[in-house]
């Protein structure tokens, strides 16, 4: 399962296949991060260099984190894709196809002075939780887009 967290600043990612439970996390940040809570992840409850420090003890690299750099991410469903929003302009997206089982990523793209931020990932597990959340099947023929399903 993945899961997107989003604030403000920053987005946190949850790779549930990769999760070892060894509770560093909770230990780390035990306000944000509770298990027996859901959604388990609560970025509001504490700040955000508390909750990085707690992100980068996680042994399995189920948790990882970027800054937002004030792009918006968002699902764009009528058109088969999610988008990344500076201000009013789209400067990145990740195309899919659906059908009754299953989704197939087949492009993701971000404009080249946005590289480096983890925009394209924030892209990525924005269909990839939806598809969780709908129990769909994920395919890939985008090469980036494989290889963070390969993460897992
Ligand atoms: S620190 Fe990482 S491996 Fe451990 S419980 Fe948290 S997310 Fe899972």
């Amino acid at each position: 399962m993945h899961r997107l967290y989003e604030n403000q600043d920053i987005s946190v990612f949850w790779n549930s296949d990769r999760c070892r439970h060894a509770r560093r996390c909770v230990t780390g940040c035990p306000r944000v991060f509770d298990f027996a809570r859901k959604p388990w992840i609560d970025l509001s409850k504490d700040d955000t260099q508390n909750i990085w420090k707690a992100i980068k003890e996680c042994p399995s690299g189920a948790l990882d984190i970027v800054y937002n750099h004030e792009i918006i991410v968002e699902m764009d469903q009528d058109n088969h894709r999610s988008i990344a929003l500076d201000k009013d302009q789209i400067i990145g997206e990740c195309d899919f196809t659906e059908d009754d089982d299953s989704i197939t990523i087949y492009h993701t793209e971000t404009n080249r002075e946005y590289g480096g931020k983890g925009i394209a990932k924030r892209l990525v597990y924005k269909i990839l939780e939806y598809a969780d959340r709908a129990c769909k099947k994920v395919n890939s023929t985008c090469s980036y887009a494989t290889k963070v399903l390969e993460e897992q």
